[in-house]
């Protein structure tokens, strides 16, 4: 970012969703469910980004940031910590109705909240869940508050009264996009290096000193079938770890002895038409 930005306060609204601290999300065989034991959990390593972009932009023109996030009970931590680093306000949107919400479900939840919420200018968000993995919440709540939005943005380059300009990547290079305010962004990891929780803050906010909000469906206006598993649009049948059939060879020999037999192998292959 430089310095070239509009004066005004900006109202950032960050996305934070408390994920399990693991890439290799695990599935029970019998039940299909995802095996939560042993993990810690986190913030979303996305989230973070946005944060530490939201307290930044926050510390060159002011305003204010508020961190949301859907989740059970336990989520407070995640909404604590992003206190911790700086956050001024926290709202957890935790309800038994809330469970088992498809990204749809989720994403309407987020969108009735932050309606609730209002007077805000930025939106940012993870680009992805570690262990939903969808990468859908972010444009679908900008589809529902009817917000342009940026995906993968990893630098913010300019914001003026009007509009920001920001670069997002794309797999061979980039794009420099200008997008009108309000908007919102979904970031990756290439955007900044987050600041660690302070832990006075921090303490604050597990001792309930901090200004953190928990709203059920009644807060944020939305019946209990609008929502959760029932308000999902999509529903998981079936969930199963895929089966490898295929089975590693190692060869052995000499660079020339191991790429002869290779060669004899794929030939094998393609005239049986395995490949
Ligand atoms: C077809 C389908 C069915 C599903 N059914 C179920 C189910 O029955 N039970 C169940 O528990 N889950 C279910 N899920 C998973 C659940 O919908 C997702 O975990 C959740 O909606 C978020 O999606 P994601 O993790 O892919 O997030 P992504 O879209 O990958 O997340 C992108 C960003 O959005 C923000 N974000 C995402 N989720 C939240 C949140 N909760 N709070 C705040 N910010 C958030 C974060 O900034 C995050 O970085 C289902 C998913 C799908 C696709």
């Amino acid at each position: 970012m430089n310095g070239d930005r509009k004066q005004d306060p900006m109202n950032t609204i960050v996305l934070v969703k408390q994920v399990p601290d693991t890439t290799e999300v695990k599935t029970d065989p019998k039940t299909g469910s995802l095996i939560r034991e042993g993990l810690e959990s986190i913030i979303n390593p996305d989230d973070r980004h946005a944060i530490e972009a939201a307290l930044r932009i926050k510390a060159e023109q002011g305003g204010k940031v508020t961190a949301i996030s859907m989740g059970p009970p336990q989520s407070i931590d995640a909404v604590s910590e992003a206190m911790g680093m700086g956050v001024d306000k926290g709202v957890l949107l935790s309800d038994k109705a809330f469970a088992g919400a498809d990204t749809w479900a989720t994403s309407f939840t987020l969108g009735k909240a932050i309606e609730k919420l209002g007077g805000y200018d930025l939106i940012l968000c993870g680009r992805q869940a570690i262990d939903g993995d969808t990468a859908q919440i972010g444009p679908q709540v900008a589809d529902y508050l009817g917000l342009p939005q940026v995906t993968y943005v990893f630098d913010i380059e300019k914001i003026k009264a009007t509009h920001l300009i920001v670069k997002r990547r794309l797999e061979e290079g980039y794009e420099r996009v200008r997008c009108a305010l309000p908007a919102l962004l979904t970031v990756i990891g290439e955007l900044n290096r987050p600041r660690h929780p302070m832990i006075g803050s921090l303490l604050d906010a597990c001792r309930d000193k901090a200004p953190i909000r928990i709203w059920n469906a009644a807060d944020i206006g939305v019946k209990t079938g609008e929502v959760g598993l029932e308000g999902s649009l999509t529903h998981v049948i079936r969930t199963f770890a895929p089966k490898f059939k295929r089975q590693g060879e190692i060869l052995e020999g000499n660079a020339q002895e191991v790429v002869r037999l290779l060669l004899r192998k794929l030939e094998e292959a393609r005239s049986s038409k395995l490949v």
